[in-house]
C-alpha cells in the first residue's frame, strides 16, 4: 500500500471497494471521467470532493474511488487526501 500511495503522488487512483486498481495518468483519467459521465458534471461544478463537499476542477482531483455504485472524486486539499489515507488503510 505504501508503494502505491507513492506511486500515485500528483496522479490520480481509482479503487473499487477497499481495494486500488491502480493509478491512471492524463488519458486514464479522461477515459474514467467520460465512462462515468462525470464531465458535464465537472463543467458544471456539480462534481465535489467526498470530503470537504467543494466543487472538484479537474487540475484538482486527487484519486476516484468507487462506493455504493458511485465514483467519489477526492481534491488535492491535504485535508481531504489525509481523510483519503485513512480510508485505505483501514
Ligand atoms: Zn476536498
Amino acid at each position: 500500500m505504501r508503494n502505491f500511495m507513492r506511486r500515485i503522488q500528483a496522479r490520480w487512483a481509482v479503487q473499487s471497494h477497499r481495494r486500488p486498481l491502480g493509478a491512471v495518468d492524463d488519458s486514464g483519467l479522461e477515459a474514467v471521467l467520460g465512462e462515468y459521465g462525470l464531465v458535464r458534471k465537472m463543467r458544471r461544478s456539480e462534481l465535489k470532493c467526498k470530503y470537504c463537499g467543494e466543487p472538484v476542477a479537474r487540475s484538482r482531483i486527487y484519486a476516484l474511488f468507487r462506493e455504493s455504485g458511485a465514483i467519489k472524486v477526492v481534491c488535492s486539499n491535504p485535508q481531504c487526501i489525509q481523510g483519503l489515507l485513512e480510508r485505505w488503510s483501514k
